[in-house]
């Protein structure tokens, strides 16, 4: 029988009070804090507001000044970073070593990073260097009342279940974000943040990666999109996507589907919103032929507007839908792409301006 491996070096911290304050991973291209990081600046100041804490971001990169005063915009008390030419580009060895730093040397409470690519690249590496645990693609964040443990929530059993992991015994308490899933933080004027930005020289050993080029991004990342219409096996065939295109464009917003079709090759992974997709905060979402089973409503539940286009009446989508549209789509959407355009011709005789209605 194969023995049970020992947890080497797995050392419990002894004083857990002398962890403090919420830590933020600031990931940032192009000189600008990412969505994704806002929406967990966000979570950071609720969280720290509950445990009287600080909020901290940190963040490694070439240039981070500009980076450090978008973080005192948006709430940071402090702001470490980790500056150096060789560290423009994003590389794992190099910025697991600086964050793993930062941990060690301050011993945050809590320490939140988005569950990106490049977050859920780190956060491992990093949770075995300081030798804590990870709750990762947590939807739901809040403090164990009267204390500063972390309450993180998150979808198991292809989100069948909603679990609560609490971390008692390690520092700091790791999560990832399931980007979409929060609201960005607000701007709060007038914030001060005490700024701390080291200049490091990055050893010859931890260079192990040259970055040459890169390809102009071409992924649609609809976690951003204010207006998505998404498509499902209702469709029937793949040229039914150009009729969801049609309205989109009439609505200016981004495509959407269900997986079935993505798998099917109608239309690229990128559309794909749900569990295995992305992750959606829209303004509106039109969900046209798509029935509503959990594995696609996770991902677009939190959009404010939800309007579903279904021949069944008793389909699941419209137990989350806000306008619930019992009609084919072939002769519902061609209708309402018709009413659209009236609207920003200026024809409509009832509603609102044809901006505001589009
Ligand atoms: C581990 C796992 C992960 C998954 N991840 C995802 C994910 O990320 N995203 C995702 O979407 N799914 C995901 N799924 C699949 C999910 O369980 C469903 O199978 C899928 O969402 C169903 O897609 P659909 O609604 O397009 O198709 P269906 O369930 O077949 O629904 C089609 C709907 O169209 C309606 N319809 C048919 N014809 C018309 C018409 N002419 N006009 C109007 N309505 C019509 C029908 O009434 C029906 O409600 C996952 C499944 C598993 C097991």
């Amino acid at each position: 029988m194969m023995k049970m491996r020992e947890l080497i070096n797995c050392v419990v911290p002894e004083n857990l009070d002398e962890y403090r304050d919420v830590f933020v991973y600031i990931e940032h291209s192009d000189g600008h804090i990412k969505k994704s990081t806002l929406e967990m600046l966000g979570e950071g100041k609720k969280l720290a507001k509950k445990t009287d804490e600080k909020l901290v971001g940190v963040a490694v990169g070439e240039e981070l000044t500009p980076i450090a005063k978008e973080a005192e915009e948006y709430g940071c008390d402090i702001f470490l970073g980790t500056e150096s030419p060789d560290l423009k580009d994003f590389a794992s060895v190099p910025y697991t070593n600086y964050l793993a730093e930062m941990i060690e040397d301050y011993k945050p409470n809590i320490f939140l990073m988005s569950g990106t690519r490049e977050g859920r690249d780190l956060v491992s590496r990093i949770a075995i260097r300081v030798m804590t645990g990870v709750a990762a693609d947590c939807i739901e964040l809040d403090i164990v009342e009267n204390t500063k443990i972390l309450s993180a929530w998150r979808p198991s059993f292809g989100d069948k279940t909603i679990d609560q992991i609490l971390c008692r015994k390690h520092r700091p308490q790791t999560i990832t974000s399931r980007p979409g899933s929060y609201k960005v933080a607000e701007k709060q004027p007038g914030n001060k943040c005490d700024i701390k930005i080291k200049k490091v020289t990055v050893p010859e050993a931890m260079k192990k990666r040259k970055i040459l080029s890169f390809r102009p991004k071409d992924r649609l990342d609809l976690t951003s999109a204010k207006k998505i219409v998404s498509g499902g096996l209702g469709l029937g065939k793949p040229e039914g996507f150009e009729l969801i295109r049609n309205l989109a464009d009439e609505l200016n917003a981004e495509v959407g589907a269900s997986r079935p079709v993505v798998d099917l090759g109608w239309i690229p992974y990128e559309h794909q919103v749900g569990q295995t997709g992305q992750t959606v905060r829209a303004k509106l979402y039109i969900a046209a032929g798509i029935s509503g089973k959990i594995q696609h409503t996770v991902g677009m539940i939190n959009s404010e507007n939800i309007v579903s286009i279904n021949n069944d009446p008793e389909a699941e989508i419209a137990k989350v839908s806000d306008y619930f549209i019992k009609a084919d789509l072939y002769d519902a959407i061609p209708k309402i792409i018709e009413e659209v355009q009236k609207y920003k011709n200026g024809k409509a005789v009832v509603g609102e301006s044809p901006e505001k209605a589009a």
